[in-house]
């Protein structure tokens, strides 16, 4: 599933040769994968030029001109490819954007498992179906002070770090990873995090992203660039995915369990479970 630094791999790849061209037609739309402006994607996209790429939780958003903002939501296998519109088209390619210019290109959304989507917004009233949903504070840029303010819950940790209503763009293998190079269980009630800990977890998450950032993200089954290679951070796990394996810490096997009906990893030395 496409996490915070997929969608900032994708976001970023996209940004670097999107913005200034224009969006020429749209070749293919699944109508029930698209939500926001009930106009048609068809007559309301063609000719607009694209201004900006970024990335928001675990979406990736095209600022169009005319204040028109496409909103990906990746779900659990969705990605972003551009390529050119002579390149086979894949199954579950659901939108498909053909852009303008001598190097035509073409932008398809892919989604095998089509939880995810695409909002159109316009400022429209219009607006129906589907809403896109509060997301929480981005990890990146969360001062220390509001992060320690968001774990005074009792919850376990992993459950209040997936929360995407609270903290924004964490999903299995981020969290796991990021409880490991902090030295926490994944079940320590979020709320008995001393300050010190608090800081050492979101100095983990934000080492551990931006690492992840570098290596392009983790390819464990849909997930590609937008090029189609795959990324490389699930070369170095240090637990996600590895039970059995050594801790590449100390040793230790790492063990499996199962938290908010999710696969969790960790390290039972490293990570020692918190006393009642
Ligand atoms: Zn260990």
């Amino acid at each position: 599933m496409p996490e915070l630094p997929e969608a900032e791999t994708m976001a970023r790849e996209l940004g670097a040769v999107l913005p200034g061209r224009r969006i020429a037609s749209v070749p293919h739309v699944r109508r029930d994968m698209v939500h926001g402006d009930p106009r048609p994607l068809s007559s309301l996209l063609p000719g607009r030029r694209i201004r900006d790429v970024y990335r928001r939780a675990k979406r990736v958003v095209l600022t169009l001109t005319g204040g028109v903002e496409l909103v990906f939501r990746l779900g659990m296998s969705g990605r972003l490819e551009l390529v050119e519109p002579t390149v086979p088209i894949p199954r579950h390619a659901h939108l498909r954007l053909r852009i303008a210019g001598p190097d035509a290109q073409e932008l398809r959304l892919i989604d095998p498992r089509r939880f995810g989507g695409v909002w159109c917004l316009t400022g429209s009233r219009r607006h129906k179906g589907k809403r896109l949903g509060p997301v929480g504070v981005e990890p990146l840029s969360v001062t220390p002070a509001v992060f320690r303010r968001l774990l005074d819950r009792h919850r376990p940790i992993k459950s209040l770090l997936m929360d995407q209503t609270i903290l924004a763009g964490l999903g299995n293998i981020y969290t796991d990873e990021s409880l490991h190079a902090a030295g926490l269980h994944p079940l320590t009630p979020a709320a008995t995090l001393t300050r010190d800990e608090a800081d050492r977890l979101l100095r983990a998450i934000r080492s551990t992203l931006r690492r992840a950032i570098r290596l392009a993200g983790s390819t464990i089954s849909d997930y590609r660039r937008i090029t189609g290679k795959p990324g490389s951070f699930q070369k170095v796990h240090r637990v996600y995915g590895r039970v059995g394996l050594p801790c590449r810490r100390c040793g230790t096997p790492i063990e499996r369990i199962v938290v908010i009906g999710r696969s969790t990893f960790f390290c039972p030395s490293c990570q020692p479970e918190p006393t009642p």
